[in-house]
């Protein structure tokens, strides 16, 4: 999978996309992160990206033309835009606090895709015109941050460890939260009794069958307890 990511801080990326299990996936070219520098379309002599709102108001705007021209040179070109398989042809996200909220289910139908475009908004955000050039808006939660570089983070962290190869166990994302609709059962390691408290039982039992059944059981009381509406929209994989 290709990603490329339209920003005006492409600094921000070093270390979230060069380190752990993301630099290894980009390592073994399982998935291309390719970070353009929205300001390098400015055709102003001061390479500026931004402007004053039409109407008042304060903040700024992220001007239209250099975002566009930035999207027109991300991904991978083809022909007369022709692509048999409609996964290949570029998507073009925008980060947006307006967006749909991230989950599972979006990220497992990103990872469809041959080619993401991801744009990183600022100031007041980018110019509502561009949306037209938008396949889809996504929020990283209810809240404002100043840019889109850390929910553009969250989003290709999230996607590329549903890449087959980028984490080595892949029984363990499937056994992780939200994959078949519960939360995560309880993990411990050694040792086994730690300043007092043990860990279950059943763990030190070496009967495989017995611990699944106890896992499962665990996964699914939590879900309950916690998070009960995962268990009324409950989609398995
Ligand atoms: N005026 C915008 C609004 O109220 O909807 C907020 C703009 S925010 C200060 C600047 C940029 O940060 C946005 O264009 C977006 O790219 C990014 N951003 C902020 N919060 C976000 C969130 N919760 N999810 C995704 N992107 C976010």
């Amino acid at each position: 999978m290709k990603i490329d990511i339209l920003t005006i801080f492409p600094a921000m990326f070093k270390g979230p996309l060069t380190e752990s299990l993301i630099g290894k996936a980009v390592g073994k070219e399982i998935i291309k992160i390719n970070i353009t520098d929205i300001r390098s379309f400015s055709k102003d002599s001061h390479k500026k990206v931004d402007d004053k709102p039409f109407g008042g108001g304060g903040g700024m705007v992220m001007k239209p033309e250099p975002l566009y021209d930035a999207i027109k040179s991300a991904g991978v070109k083809k022909k007369n835009n022709s692509y048999k398989n409609p996964y290949a042809k570029p998507y073009v996200i925008y980060m947006s606090p307006q967006g749909k909220t991230l989950n599972h289910r979006i990220i497992k139908n990103l990872v469809k895709f041959k080619c993401l475009v991801i744009i990183c908004g600022h100031y007041e955000g980018i110019d509502e015109r561009i949306i037209n050039y938008v396949d889809e808006e996504i929020s990283i939660g209810d809240y404002v941050l100043t840019g889109g570089e850390i929910p553009a983070m969250v989003l290709v962290d999230g996607i590329a460890r549903m890449l087959p190869g980028v984490v080595k166990e892949e029984s363990s994302v499937k056994n992780d939260s939200f994959y078949n609709g519960l939360l995560d059962y309880p993990h411990y390691t050694r040792p086994a009794v730690f300043k007092g408290h043990k860990i279950p039982e059943i763990l030190l039992s070496g009967d495989h069958k017995k611990i699944g059944e106890w896992r499962a059981k665990e996964a699914y009381k939590r879900t309950k307890e916690r998070r009960p509406d995962l268990l009324k929209n409950r989609v398995k994989n």
